[in-house]
Parts: structure tokens; C-alpha cells; sequence
């Protein structure tokens, strides 16, 4: 039986393990399908604090993991699939190899990128479709793209994609951006980049190989629809926090699906904890995640001090 388990190694995830480790509780990390969380799948951080130089976002996340090692976390690859409480107050954490036993666990899973809900999705992912600039954007080299989306994350990413695009189309619902200033003055003032205001998309168009080329884009002003040419979208319109694992838990979700904390990182059942994005629709920084984690861990540890666990 695992003192601590902690599923998830996003900054919540790892700043979680750093604090328990140091705690001596030798925490047990599961790491899913995208390791490092949504850090590794950005280019450069520039708000978290002690980097004024900035640091890139995968190089955080290394370094955030060699710290929880240092101090004794394990870490091992699965899918959490459910999770069962037992009578004796313990957790059984049910994958399809092997099942895990704690009597704490820390959930930090995280949120996934949103889709339209388009029905060749699907197939387009991996053929001109994705969430992922930093994975995606140097395979589409002086031609046009799309971003869809008015946050930060569809202003990072247009921003990113012009050093290999030949344009980048981003395509947003309002006709002003949700993003913070210099994020979207920087958009703003890319001539590369063509602002589609008013715009939503309503259907992704291929060619005879099934590879996208072009959106089919409806103006919500005017009504006017039209076609934009194009070889590559990539959605930025928010995220769908990682909580289907939980159902059957009894845990409190809200109608969106973040999970409801009670106190700090204390959910309505006793022993399971929760930090990071996964709980929170509100601040989603690396910053705050790992404050979260934090908060997790140090509740994490006085249940496990309650409990006799030195
Ligand atoms: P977000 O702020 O929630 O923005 C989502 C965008 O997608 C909004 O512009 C929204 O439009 C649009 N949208 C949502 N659903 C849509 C739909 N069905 N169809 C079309 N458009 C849709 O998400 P985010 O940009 O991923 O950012 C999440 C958090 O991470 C934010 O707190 C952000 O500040 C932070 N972040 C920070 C950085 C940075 O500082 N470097 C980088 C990335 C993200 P509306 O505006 O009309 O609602």
C-alpha cells in the first residue's frame, strides 16, 4: 500500500511530489498519456517567477520532475482508468495492467484540449488538424493556416506558427480578443497574421487524400459564408478538465466537470485531494497549478499524519 499517489505531472502534479517527497512519504507518480502536461506542448514561459530570462515551457517541467526524484519520488507510466474507495478508507487506482493501493491520493490531471465538435474530426487529426503548435507548426512551411480561438493560448499560437506559415488566418467568434494585452497587441501588429472576426467555423474541408484544405467559415454578423484555403487547423478554444476517470467516486464535480474543492486540496471524499486545472477554470497558470499542488500535498500529508503515517 502506497502512502501517496499522485496521478498527473503537471506542474501541479510535480510540485505535489516535491513537497510529499520532502516529507518522507515516498509518493508514487502515474504518469498518463501526455507526460509533463500542458507545459510540453508550449514554447516559451515568460510569467513564471525566478526565470527572467524566460524558460521554455518542456525545460520547466524536466526540471520541476528531477526535483521531485531527487527527493524520492517513483514515477511509473499508466492510465488511471477508476478509482475505488475501499473500506478501510484506501483507494484502489484501477488501470488495465496493474492496480494501484493508497491511502491518499492526489489528483492533477489536468484539463485536454477542446474541439468544435465537427464530425471529420476525428479522422483530420494528424492530417491538417491540431491542438499543438509546438508539436505541429514546423510541418507547415509557407503555407497558410488557421487559429481558432481569442484567448492567450490561440494568440501564442498564431504568433508561433508565423515563423512558418506563409499566413495565419485567426479565426474568432467575437470581434474582439479575450487574451491579455500584450499578447494580443503582439497579434495584432503581426502582418502576417489576418484577423476573421465574427467567425466561427463550420465545417473542415479535404482533399481527395482526406487531408484538410480549407475551413468553411460563417460570419455570425453578417451571416455571409465563405471558404478560406488552407492546409492546417489549429484549435485554441479552451480546455475539457480530466475527470471521467472519477465518475463512480461520488467525488463533487461542477457542470463543466472541474472538480468542486472543498478547502485548499480537499474534496468532498476524505483522502483524495485535487490541484491544478483540474480543479480550476478560473486561473489555469503554471503558477497557481503549483500552488495547488501545494496546498494538496500539505493537506495530503496532515490526513496522513491523522492517520498514523509517519
Ligand atoms: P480561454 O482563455 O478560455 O480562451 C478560449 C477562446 O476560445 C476564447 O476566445 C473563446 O471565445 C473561444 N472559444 C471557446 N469555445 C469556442 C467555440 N466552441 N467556438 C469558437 N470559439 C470558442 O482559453 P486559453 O486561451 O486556452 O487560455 C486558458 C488560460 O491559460 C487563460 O487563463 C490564459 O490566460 C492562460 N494562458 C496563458 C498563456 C501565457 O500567459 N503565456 C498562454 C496560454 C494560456 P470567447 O472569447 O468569445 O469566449
Amino acid at each position: 500500500m502506497e502512502n501517496v499517489i499522485i496521478i498527473g505531472t503537471g506542474c501541479a502534479g510535480w510540485t505535489a511530489a516535491i513537497y510529499t517527497a520532502r516529507a518522507n512519504l515516498r509518493p508514487l507518480v502515474i504518469s498518463g498519456t501526455q507526460p509533463g502536461g500542458q507545459l510540453t506542448t508550449t514554447t516559451e514561459v515568460e510569467n513564471f517567477p525566478g526565470f527572467p530570462e524566460g524558460v521554455m515551457g518542456p525545460d520547466l517541467m524536466m526540471r520541476m520532475q528531477q526535483q521531485a526524484e531527487k527527493f524520492g519520488t517513483r514515477v511509473e507510466y499508466a492510465q488511471i482508468d477508476a478509482v475505488e474507495k475501499q473500506a478501510d478508507g484506501s483507494f484502489v487506482l484501477k488501470s488495465s495492467g496493474t492496480d494501484y493501493r493508497a491511502r491518499a491520493v492526489i489528483v492533477a490531471t489536468g484539463a485536454s484540449p477542446r474541439h468544435l465538435g465537427l464530425p471529420n474530426e476525428s479522422s483530420l487529426i494528424g492530417r491538417g488538424l491540431t491542438s499543438c503548435a509546438t508539436c505541429d507548426g514546423a510541418f507547415y512551411r509557407d503555407v497558410p493556416v488557421a487559429v481558432i480561438g481569442g484567448g492567450d493560448s490561440a494568440c501564442e499560437e498564431a504568433n508561433f506558427l508565423t515563423r512558418f506559415a506563409s499566413k495565419v488566418y485567426l479565426i474568432h467568434r467575437r470581434d474582439e480578443l479575450r487574451a491579455s494585452k500584450i499578447m494580443a497587441d503582439r497579434v495584432l501588429a503581426n502582418p502576417k497574421i489576418e484577423p476573421v472576426w465574427d467567425s466561427v467555423v463550420t465545417a473542415y474541408l479535404t482533399n481527395e487524400k482526406g487531408e484538410m484544405r480549407a475551413a468553411a467559415v460563417k460570419n455570425l454578423k453578417t451571416g455571409a459564408e465563405s471558404e478560406l484555403a488552407l492546409d492546417c487547423v489549429f484549435v485554441a478554444i479552451g480546455h475539457v478538465p480530466n475527470t471521467a476517470f472519477l465518475a463512480g467516486t461520488g467525488i463533487d464535480l461542477d457542470e463543466s466537470g472541474y472538480i468542486v474543492l472543498k478547502k485548499g486540496g480537499q474534496t468532498n471524499i476524505e483522502g483524495l485531494f485535487a490541484a491544478g486545472d483540474v480543479a480550476d477554470h478560473v486561473y489555469r497558470q503554471a503558477i497557481t497549478a503549483a500552488g495547488n499542488g501545494c496546498q494538496a500535498a500539505l493537506d495530503a500529508e496532515r490526513y496522513l499524519a491523522d492517520l498514523g503515517v509517519e
